[in-house]
């Protein structure tokens, strides 16, 4: 989390991320879109789109359950920058009968249920986003879990049939921090409280030394692997 970009050897990562920027642009757009959800790497993301790559769309989710910081820091966002944030919310008469069923905390009750919910809230909104679209871009780096090992900055998006852009794939975490000091970029105000990654409110916890960075997402289902939500095609918890 020190050290300037020259410092830390960042600048070769960051000239190959704006060349990715620039290449999705020219290639895809009006037909891409980079899909937000306001932790560290896309904040980091939503300055150099802003600055390079213009013409790519922000969009992101609202999931109903997502802490008042990410609201904050969305907004922070949209007045530094200036730009659109197009907001894709879950259809209300899915999550009426989800919750009629299933209760409002139906993803504490099961594995099953945590899925249904994140396909309710997440998943089908995503949908929507990427519909008619030929690329997305995500902030996705290598090192945030095994899951991510094989990503790379290019690929086919089999789940979505379209172009996936992961820029930031070989960034660390303190890349990340030193281009957000340099650039005095806003950020979600809970990363200053030992939150690595932030998802919706219920499901994200502050870490403890020594966990994993995505061990506060969620922590209740004690299985192997790292958590992930379904946004990106690989296996949930195995
Ligand atoms: S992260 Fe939690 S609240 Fe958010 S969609 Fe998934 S299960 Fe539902």
């Amino acid at each position: 989390m020190n050290g300037g970009i020259q410092e830390c050897g960042l600048q070769a990562k960051l000239d190959q991320t704006i060349r990715l920027l620039d290449q999705a642009q020219d290639q895809f757009a009006p037909d891409i879109v980079f899909a937000c959800s306001f932790g560290a790497e896309d904040v980091v993301l939503i300055d150099l789109i802003s600055r390079q790559a213009p013409s790519i769309r922000i969009v992101t989710l609202d999931t109903g359950r997502l802490p008042q910081a990410t609201y904050d820091v969305m907004d922070a966002c949209r007045k530094r920058y200036g730009v659109d944030i197009d907001v894709y919310f879950p259809d209300a008469g899915e999550v009426e009968q989800m919750v009629r069923k299933h209760g409002l905390n139906l993803f504490y009750h099961s594995v099953e249920n945590r899925k249904r919910c994140c396909e309710v809230r997440k998943i089908h909104p995503l949908r929507r986003a990427l519909a008619g679209k030929k690329a997305w871009i995500t902030g996705l780096r290598r090192e945030q879990a095994d899951s991510r090992q094989a990503m790379a900055a290019i690929e086919n998006d089999g789940h979505f049939g379209i172009k996936k852009f992961n820029p930031l794939i070989e960034w660390s975490q303190d890349d990340v921090w030193a281009y957000i000091r340099e650039h005095d970029v806003p950020y979600n105000a809970l990363h200053d409280q030992h939150y690595p990654s932030i998802g919706c409110e219920p499901c994200t916890r502050a870490i403890t030394v020594g966990e994993d960075i995505r061990a506060g997402r969620w922590w209740w289902e004690n299985e192997e692997g790292v958590a992930e939500c379904g946004l990106h095609a690989n296996p949930l918890k195995k």
